[in-house]
């Protein structure tokens, strides 16, 4: 039996991660300080550890009898970033590097972390392939990118051997035999979330309608949470050698905020109202992912389509 340690196994992906892996007979250890995450979202067959990333021995006791880890813990709001940064710079980068020095001195060398692509800011070239240098625009994508500089350091130095799984925007929930698994943030700040939200008394804001795009909406690249953790158990298993590589998760295509509201409005057969609004700091117009490195390293494709995340985001809404 290999067993991994989860942090953040209690927030929306982590959680996901978690249940998959049970599911497919992994072991799974639990590490999360429950600030953003819930404690009924750790499914009963993990081992739950609460802990926090900031102190180092909480990790080490975790990491007892663990074969690797994936590291989802952390703070991850664009907004939030912006206003805070160093919240993100001790949570992230912090947490981070006590993570991995708690897994020097249990001897664990195998990481899967979920980076972002907010490393990339706002790059020239689109798709983005992971070639392309990290201009963060904002300090959450700034910790992501320095996270992946320390863990790309520390495999010539220690010997780990880690993979950065670059983000675009993740959607879509998953359905186990305990009901949903699905976006719970409070305040929610996603867009399809709070599409899925909207009423005609808080309708949806679009965050900005003059950006250098067809539509002027902001486009992004959307992937289905169960697509994401396919990818992270692939990646585990292809570690083993001393290394690090990036590898982008996306779908390959970009969709504006006003081509998710009208694809939403059809897969639900009601309208999204909405109003428009200023744009959001630290939000680059376009970020749509090149993913043949996903494919040519992990032999791994999304399967789940854009109707997919949406439905599956609404059905578990209204579980
Ligand atoms: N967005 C929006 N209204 C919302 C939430 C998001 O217009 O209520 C926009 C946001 O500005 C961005 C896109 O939708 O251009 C995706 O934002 P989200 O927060 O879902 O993910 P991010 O790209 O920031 O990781």
């Amino acid at each position: 039996m290999t067993r991994i340690l989860v942090t953040g196994g209690a927030g929306y992906i982590g959680s996901t991660a978690v249940y998959q892996l049970l599911e497919r007979g992994y072991e799974v250890n639990v590490f999360d300080d429950l600030s953003t995450g819930h404690r009924e979202s750790i499914d009963n067959r993990a081992q739950f550890f609460e802990g926090n990333l900031l102190n180092q021995s909480e990790i080490e006791a975790a990491l007892v009898g663990c074969a690797g880890v994936m590291h989802f813990a952390g703070k991850s709001l664009v907004g939030e970033s912006v206003q805070k940064p160093e919240m993100y710079f001790e949570n992230n980068v912090g947490g981070s590097q006590n993570l991995l020095d708690a897994m020097k001195v249990v001897g664990v060398k195998r990481i899967v972390f979920s980076s972002s692509a907010a490393t990339y800011g706002s790059p020239e070239v689109s798709p983005i392939t992971e070639i392309v240098p990290a201009h963060p625009t904002n300090p959450y994508g700034e910790t992501k990118a320095k996270v992946d500089e320390m863990l790309s350091a520390r495999a010539l130095g220690d010997g780990f051997a880690s993979i950065s799984l670059r983000y675009f925007n993740v959607a879509g929930a998953l359905k186990t035999s305990a009901g949903w698994l699905a976006e719970k943030h409070q305040p929610e700040t996603h867009l399809i979330p709070n599409v899925l939200k909207s009423s005609a008394q808080n309708p949806l804001k679009i965050f900005g309608t003059d950006w250098p795009t067809p539509d002027g909406t902001c486009v992004r690249d959307y992937i289905h949470v169960v697509d994401l953790i396919e990818a992270h158990i692939l990646a585990f298993e292809w570690l083993n050698d001393p290394g690090h590589e990036i590898v982008n998760l996306g779908s390959g295509s970009g969709y504006s905020v006003r081509e998710i509201i009208s694809f939403a409005s059809k897969v639900l057969g009601v309208e999204v109202p909405f109003e428009e609004d200023e744009r959001r700091a630290g939000d680059p117009a376009t970020l749509i992912a090149a993913i043949e490195k996903a494919g040519r390293v992990l032999g791994w494709k999304p399967q789940r389509d854009l109707e997919e995340m949406i439905r599956d985001a609404h059905l578990a809404l209204n579980q």
